[in-house]
């Protein structure tokens, strides 16, 4: 394939492994479409552009990324509409980001035609892994790491950056049960809690384990210091609608600046909520808990797109939240945002890339 700036070389799988997937029964993240797109990062440029059938890699024992965790990631989705279109969500607000994780670990920026035109013939090579269905989707899964094979301490000067995909069903996301993280922390202020970057999921399972221990779910984080102020909910983002107010932490060094976290203020904004993005305390949080003011706490994030709360729990003391109802924001947010990726709205805020 070549457009006028790249060449991809595609070299198609014998067999596809299509007629085997069973579409009724999608496990989230273990079923890889046929096909993968890579490129290699050498000497200051990026070459071997090629889509090959997804395959194990394979690399040396001293591969830096293993020893240093020079390795980054992104996670997006696409749907397909009834004539057989693929659109992809937001694609180029995870190119974005991708690239400021990049920046934060020392590793190279790809260009967004590599990305988007990797991501265009993979989607469109392996068209028929997206799932048709509602409710299902085409999990895509973005990644860069370091290929130096060297165990010195210092950034990697060769790095390789991947696409693959995998159909995914429909998520039903029971209401959470979330504790309050007053411990164990995510990110740290200078930190590395806004890149998506492998090290902090590794470092995050061990308090999540623990809370599960205590019958919760996943843990709501609190800032690194002093523990005072809500961050995150697990690998979400968390908004609470107290007093008809959407309230969400803003952005900073130690959160993850979500798609669906933007995405959802926005539509907000559209519908006039009052919306602030600010430091959350926790106090605040448990005060308006107590109280009964909280009136819906969800985690926004790619794979859940809305996952509302049941519980919250704090030092020892579980707070149960008011049941969703049907028209509840928790519920408008999900409609709105399904009616925009299934294309049954037309894309007026240009959120969608056609394939
Ligand atoms: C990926 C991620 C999110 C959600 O981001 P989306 O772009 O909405 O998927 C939130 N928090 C953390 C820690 C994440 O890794």
């Amino acid at each position: 394939m070549t457009t006028d700036t790249l060449t991809i070389d595609i070299r198609k799988t014998a067999e596809s492994r299509l007629p085997q997937l069973d579409m009724n029964n999608l496990p989230f993240g273990k079923v890889f479409s046929d096909h993968m797109f890579s490129a290699d990062y050498e000497s200051g440029q990026w070459k071997n552009l090629q889509i090959v059938p997804y395959a194990p890699l394979t690399f040396s024992p001293s591969n830096m990324a293993i020893h240093y965790g020079q390795s980054i990631f992104e996670g997006m989705k696409a749907y397909k509409n009834f004539k057989n279109d693929i659109l992809v969500f937001r694609a180029e607000q995870n190119w974005e980001r991708l690239n400021k994780s990049a920046h934060r670990m020392c590793m190279p920026a790809i260009p967004e035609d590599i990305f988007m035109e990797g991501l265009r013939e993979l989607l469109s090579l392996d068209r028929g892994w997206t799932p048709a269905k509602d409710g299902c989707a085409l999990y895509i899964r973005p990644f860069m790491f370091a290929t130096d094979e060297f165990i010195g301490m210092r950034p990697s000067e060769t790095y390789k950056f991947m696409i693959f995909t995998c159909p995914v069903g429909k998520y039903y996301s029971e209401p959470v049960k979330l504790k309050i993280e007053t411990h164990f922390s995510r990110a740290a202020q200078g930190g590395t809690g806004s890149a998506k970057c492998a090290g902090n999921y590794a470092a995050s399972m061990y308090p999540a384990k623990m809370a599960q221990l205590e019958g919760y779910n996943q843990v709501i984080w609190t800032d690194g210091s002093e523990h005072k102020y809500v961050e995150e909910a697990g690998t979400m983002n968390l908004m609470f609608l107290i007093n008809n107010v959407l309230i969400t932490a803003a952005t900073s060094d130690s959160i993850l600046d979500g798609v669906t976290r933007k995405s959802v203020l926005t539509l907000a904004k559209e519908w006039n909520i009052k919306v602030e993005e600010r430091k959350v305390t926790v106090t605040e949080i448990v005060e308006a808990l107590k109280k009964g003011e909280v009136q819906e706490a969800f985690g926004v994030g790619t794979a859940a797109t809305v996952a509302p709360v049941s519980n919250i729990g704090f030092e020892g003391t579980d707070y149960k939240l008011p049941e969703i109802k049907s028209d509840s924001l928790t519920n408008r947010i999900l409609i709105a945002l399904d009616d925009i990726k299934y294309d049954r709205v037309p894309d007026t805020r240009n959120w969608i890339t056609r394939i």
